[in-house]
């Protein structure tokens, strides 16, 4: 943090290389892909172990659904959608539905541009960890 950059709005000033900038962003940005790694085999580990659990009421199961959702979002993964034919990375949620009483856990995908749910369950499904779709990623890109 001390290195301070040359100000190419200056007169007399010489112009920061962005290309040498670009290589230390690069470097940080792989140090990042890295650093997840461990962190989402954890959760994967963590995932297999609650598959098929229920947290026994509608409060419990959503916040135990925001929270993987959420930490799904910090690290870059998504699930997969296990309904045959889609298999689409996926958010996990769950919500009210019918005649459960303790809410229904579900995939949240976008499919031709729409948000759309597949595979309702009331135990949490067994879930596997994908990459996050590229555009989910690289929203800044281009
Ligand atoms: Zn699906």
């Amino acid at each position: 943090m001390s290195r301070s950059l040359s100000r190419a709005d200056e007169p007399g000033e010489p112009a920061t290389d962005w290309h040498t900038v670009q290589r230390r962003i690069e470097r940080l940005d792989e140090a990042v892909t890295i650093a997840q790694r461990p962190l989402q085999e954890e959760l994967q580990a963590l995932l297999d172990d609650l598959a098929g659990c229920s947290f026994g009421s509608l409060a419990d199961n959503t916040a135990a659904a925001n929270a993987i959702r959420f930490l799904m979002l910090r690290l870059e993964v998504r699930v997969e959608c296990p309904r045959e034919g889609c298999h689409e990375a996926s958010l996990i949620r769950c919500r009210p539905a019918g005649r459960t009483r303790h809410g229904s856990f579900e995939f949240e995908h976008r499919r031709n541009g729409r948000l759309s749910t597949h595979a309702a369950s009331t135990k949490l499904p067994a879930l596997k960890l994908v990459p996050a779709p590229p555009h989910a990623r690289r929203k800044q890109a281009k």
